[in-house]
């Protein structure tokens, strides 16, 4: 088996599924990762030789896109923000919307001072440490009700040389904000159950519900329950939001109904509302 005959064995084997340019994008993250080639080596050099250790590592993780398996769970990382995250079924994948997030706030923090940054639900760990990165001055904690999550979270700062001050918590048990924090962002579970059917089996059968789904009675449970936090703090008068995109309208209902006059949307790089700034008085 060569490169460009691999090439064809993955198209022929998944393109029932996948589209050419997604079945494409995992040939080149599987000849990154186990032949240690560069993409265009698929092309340059099509006759490189893949040898039975590498094919049989291969065939495995040809079987398990096939199952729809997510590539960055099979391959145990992605990229976010330029910089490499550990992933596993115990943590969302970072979403190139959630770079856009992060870069709005860095924009917007870049040049002030210090600042005190809490990340609520913070998963695989990615915007608190993205942000930590790019605004090295502030101090960022992030909270998260999965321990699991929090042992990647973890390694994923510590793989990044960076520190950030994790803690497992449940915030509808929390009655108030640590009194130092100043602004905060959260990528919440926002995804109704009744927009499942809209979803990629990849995501469904392998991405943490936890992580994803609110009920459809309350989907702005968690929106609520942090703007309740950030109106009974002294100090806290930021917050940064992902939104699903299907619920603007709700939130600006919801922004109203606690007096918010100054609400900032934004849209994400397909068009979709995503992105939401409140500054609380
Ligand atoms: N954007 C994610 C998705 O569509 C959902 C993220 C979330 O629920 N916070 O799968």
């Amino acid at each position: 088996m060569t490169t460009k005959t691999l090439q064809n064995l993955f198209h022929k084997t998944l393109s029932k599924i996948y589209s050419k340019s997604e079945i494409d994008t995992f040939l080149y993250w599987v000849v990154e990762e186990v032949l240690k080639l560069k993409r265009i080596d698929v092309y340059l050099n099509p006759d490189v030789e893949i040898n039975s250790k590498e094919l049989k590592t291969i065939q495995n993780y040809l079987h398990r896109l096939q199952q729809q398996e997510p590539i960055q769970y099979i391959l145990g990382s992605t990229e976010f923000y330029g910089m490499r995250f550990q992933v596993n079924p115990e943590v969302l994948i970072p979403r190139p919307e959630t770079e856009e997030l992060v870069e709005w706030i860095v924009t917007e923090l870049k040049n002030q001072s210090k600042k005190q940054i809490l990340d609520i639900g913070t998963g695989s760990g990615c915007i608190a440490i993205a942000l930590k990165k790019e605004l090295p001055e502030c101090e960022i904690s992030a909270l998260d009700i999965s321990k699991t999550a929090l042992q990647i979270a973890s390694e994923n700062a510590k793989q990044n040389q960076l520190t950030i001050n994790f803690e497992a918590q449940d915030i509808f048990k929390l009655n108030s904000l640590p009194k130092e924090v100043e602004i905060i962002v959260s990528n919440p579970p926002y995804v109704r159950v009744l927009e499942k059917k809209q979803m990629h089996e990849n995501v469904l059968k392998f991405e943490p519900h936890q992580a994803l789904f609110v009920k459809n009675d309350d989907a702005l449970v968690f929106y609520k329950k942090i703007i309740e936090l950030a109106l009974a703090s002294s100090r806290c008068k930021t917050v940064y939001f992902e939104i699903n995109q299907y619920l603007s309208d709700d939130l600006k209902k919801m922004i109203q109904s606690y007096n918010i006059s100054n609400a900032e949307f934004r849209k994400d790089f397909r068009g979709n509302e995503r992105m939401l700034k409140l500054l609380i008085d």
